[in-house]
């Protein structure tokens, strides 16, 4: 079994020039899911509300989930959001403070186009109506790769940025990518982080609240049959 954690990046359909298609999920699929769940009795939680619930109990919430969103992109506003109202539904998203307000090609894949980011305006309007913001680092640099003094720059700035604009604590950090090093994982810890998420790279064998696994759903899991399957295969413990 996995933690509760479901790990989204677009919502939208893909445009011409984009090669790798998994990371887009359908608006209309992204409903379907959120409906699937909700039938099922789930609750939907913010990424920090689970955490905190699991280190004062031991255990998630029965029938719990967390939707999170990496690298903050504008179809999470524009396509997301008024979903996840529809369904009371609570979110995390991980931005990367360095393309709050752009247009860019920083976080695309290598020979893909620029795409939109999620503004200010759309930060603060969604931090009212429930999405909690998180921390994926300020410049998406892969933390294998960088010293420990770019890794030291990233998890700080990147936590004052967002808790300045948000004016709210910045309690949860997503590993680009998915990869960390044990000196990534202190520099969180200390930073007063209580928890930081990977893709697919954490321990399957104990909870570490500084390497989770997320349940990525991907654009194939948009047919009912696999989004089933997947839910079922990784949060079984809570007999849906
Ligand atoms: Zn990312």
């Amino acid at each position: 079994m996995k933690p509760p954690f479901l790990l989204y990046h677009k919502i939208d359909l893909p445009t011409e020039d984009v090669k790798i298609r998994g990371a887009f999920t359908a608006p209309q699929k992204f409903e379907k899911q959120l409906s699937y769940l909700t039938k099922r009795g789930f609750t939907f939680y913010t990424a920090s509300e689970l955490i905190k619930y699991y280190n004062s109990h031991g255990a998630f919430p029965e029938k719990s989930a967390a939707i999170t969103f990496d690298d903050g992109w504008k179809d999470n506003y524009a396509n997301a959001f008024p979903i996840l109202q529809k369904y009371n539904a609570k979110a995390t998203i991980f931005l990367v403070p360095s393309c709050i307000g752009q247009t860019t090609a920083k976080v695309t894949a290598d020979g893909e186009g620029t795409r939109e980011h999620l503004s200010e305006s759309d930060i603060l309007e969604m931090s009212k109506g429930g999405i909690e913001f998180g921390s994926h680092s300020v410049n998406h640099k892969l933390f294998h790769q960088i010293s420990e003094r770019e890794i030291e720059f990233e998890v700080t700035e990147s936590k004052k940025t967002i808790e300045n604009l948000t004016q709210k604590e910045c309690s949860v950090f997503a590993y680009p990518a998915g990869f960390f090093t044990d000196f990534a994982k202190d520099k969180i810890k200390n930073a007063g982080f209580i928890a930081a998420f990977t893709t697919v790279y954490g321990s399957e064998e104990k909870l570490d609240p500084f390497e989770i696994n997320r349940i990525e759903i991907l654009r194939r899991d948009g047919y009912p049959f696999h989004f089933g399957r997947k839910i079922k295969r990784n949060l079984l413990d809570y007999n849906i």
